[in-house]
């Protein structure tokens, strides 16, 4: 059961212990949005409030519930875009989603060397979300990590539109 060790990393567990920005926010001025990810059934439900001013990230909520796996990377999801302006987060939803299929195509031995990918991660700190990496080695547990991001990046879609 070595794997799992690399799985359930120190901060994975800390976020899942202790997840970051739990709750709710009026709607609106926040934007709702609900994540599934039926493999597993996890579940988000993120308030995001952007700042149409500054095109910032006022304020970010959590709900919902799921696998250890998806709540740490919701948890840490929220920490990283909290206060963030919208350019910082979309480059973080690449970098993320990047570390993720690099190894996914990997695994998959589809000969890509992932450079095109690296390139999207070169210059972005992702700090406490590369412990997330080691779900790699559980495919089937790679979209439990991407859904709170899928659904971050859904929110930041459908509020372009609103103020559009
Ligand atoms: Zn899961």
């Amino acid at each position: 059961m070595a794997g799992l060790e690399d799985l359930y990393r120190e901060i994975i567990l800390d976020h899942y212990r202790s997840p970051r920005n739990r709750g709710e926010l009026p709607v609106p001025p926040a934007h709702k949005v609900e994540g599934f990810n039926p493999l597993c059934g996890d579940e988000v439900v993120l308030f995001l409030d952007v700042d149409p001013e500054t095109d910032t990230v006022r304020d970010v909520k959590i709900a919902g519930q799921g696998c250890s796996i998806s709540q740490a990377s919701t948890s840490m999801m929220s920490a990283a875009v909290k206060g963030k302006p919208l350019s910082e987060v979309r480059q973080l939803i690449r970098a993320f989603k990047a570390l993720m299929s690099i190894h996914e195509s990997k695994l998959e031995g589809d000969g890509g060397d992932g450079s095109d990918l690296a390139a999207e991660l070169a210059g972005v700190r992702l700090g406490d979300l590369e412990a997330l990496q080691g779900v790699v080695k559980f495919p089937v547990r790679i979209k439990c990590a991407t859904l709170a991001w899928n659904t971050l990046q859904q929110a930041l879609d459908e509020t372009a539109q609103t103020q559009a």
